[in-house]
């Protein structure tokens, strides 16, 4: 048995069994003087700090959390987890002016992070995944989905798919695998995209669900990338393989991917920063879950944000993540993206930390388990080194996570 006694506040997003809307994103479930009890990896019993005290076995380990503030560990809905290499030189030439769209024409982009992914060695992606890895259990996440996407060949895409599940035994870090095998059209196929459509439904698709090496298929749908018709097309194959469905829409280009994500009732729509009026409407219809991912915005110095506000008047049941990857937003951190969503969106706190705990969890169907501290479910838990859960969104850019845990046993500690 172990204790948490002494948090100055026990953030426990306890409430209905589904991911949140309006005004239940602002109810974090909030005990003051806090504590818990956790039985085996499971939390037992949350309550005012005294009162679980006075219930402590003999022998039970305390975690004294010293006056600190202690949270659901943060759930990351949208990762690029596995590659190799860095963007360093990319994200140097758009400070001299280059936009994404012209250094992607030019090979860069997606295409180079392939090429540095692809000479890879097994051994050399799994210690860069773990990296990765690491670096989101610093900033107090324990769960992220995470794709593949930078091989965007049968054996490429299945290597990443098998590292993501061989750096899943080695961390403690909990990881959701999706197939995001039409990320780009790779050079090989420049003249014939076509036929790597074909390959992607002909030849990865079933090979990705015979393994059981995804949980969820992805796009990128984007002029230039997979359009409406082929993005129809690759999913519904996806759907034929009992791959659930998330997608990049509409992050460069109202093309109306939120529409065609609300038609094939994919579990979520990622990006949405051109998504207007009906495609919020056509998601709300179909109870699409919307992704936000405000630091690809940032990274790329653009300025126009999802509009959070209007999605959540219109009821839905909203998401933030990181979009972590080398090129349009190399960051790890929640507590960066909640400090955009609070200056940028005009989200509340309260808000941006229900969106990327139980929110999350939801949308990777494990909202039963994960992404708040309830009785029953598991004991993953961060503590932060403030008196006050707002001060994570408000202090940016200074790591105030003090340890981390999974299941109940301390995985960081700064
Ligand atoms: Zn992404």
């Amino acid at each position: 048995m172990k204790a948490i006694l002494h948090a100055s506040q026990l953030v426990t997003l306890a409430g209905p069994e589904r991911a949140r809307v309006g005004s239940e994103l602002s109810d974090v479930g909030i005990i003051r003087h806090g504590g818990m009890l956790i039985d085996d990896g499971v939390v037992l019993e949350t309550g005012p700090s005294d009162v679980i005290e006075k219930k402590l076995p003999a022998d039970t380990e305390v975690i004294d959390a010293a006056g600190r503030v202690v949270l659901p560990g943060f759930v990351d809905a949208h990762t690029h987890l596995v590659f190799a290499g860095n963007r360093v030189d990319e994200f140097e030439l758009r400070a001299r002016g280059a936009s994404y769209e012209e250094i992607a024409a030019k090979g860069g982009g997606i295409r180079s992070t392939v090429r540095k992914t692809r000479a890879a060695t097994d051994d050399d992606l799994q210690q860069r995944t773990l990296k990765h890895a690491n670096w989101f259990l610093e900033c107090g996440t324990t769960t992220v989905e995470a794709k593949s996407g930078y091989g965007l060949s049968l054996n490429d895409e299945l290597r990443i798919l098998r590292t993501v599940r061989e750096v899943g035994k080695q961390t403690p870090l909990e990881l959701v695998p999706t197939f995001l095998g039409a990320h780009a059209i790779p050079e090989e196929f420049a003249d014939a995209p076509e036929r790597y459509v074909a390959v992607v439904i002909n030849e990865m698709l079933p090979a990705v669900a015979a393994g059981r090496l995804a949980e969820y298929c992805d796009i990128f749908c984007e002029r230039g990338y997979f359009d409406i018709e082929t993005s129809r097309r690759i999913l519904s194959a996806a759907k034929q393989h009992r791959l659930n469905l998330r997608m990049h829409v509409d992050q460069l280009t109202n093309s109306g991917g939120a529409a065609l994500a609300a038609e094939l009732k994919a579990a979520t729509a990622d990006h949405l920063e051109q998504t207007e009026d009906d495609g919020i409407a056509a998601l709300k219809q179909a109870g699409v879950q919307p992704v936000l991912l405000p630091a690809s915005v940032y990274a790329l110095g653009k300025t126009r944000y999802p509009r959070a506000r209007a999605m959540i008047d219109a009821g839905l049941a909203i998401v933030l993540a990181t979009d972590f990857n080398p090129g349009s937003s190399p960051t790890p951190s929640l507590p960066m993206v909640f400090s955009l969503a609070v200056t940028q969106m005009k989200m509340t706190p309260a808000e941006a930390l229900t969106a990327a705990t139980i929110n999350a969890a939801y949308s990777l169907e494990r909202g039963a388990e994960i992404g708040s501290l309830e009785a029953g479910k598991s004991a993953n838990f961060a503590i932060f080194d403030c008196e006050d859960f707002r001060e994570i969104a408000c202090y940016f850019g200074i790591p105030q996570t003090h340890s981390v845990y999974v299941r109940g046993e301390r995985v960081f500690a700064r």
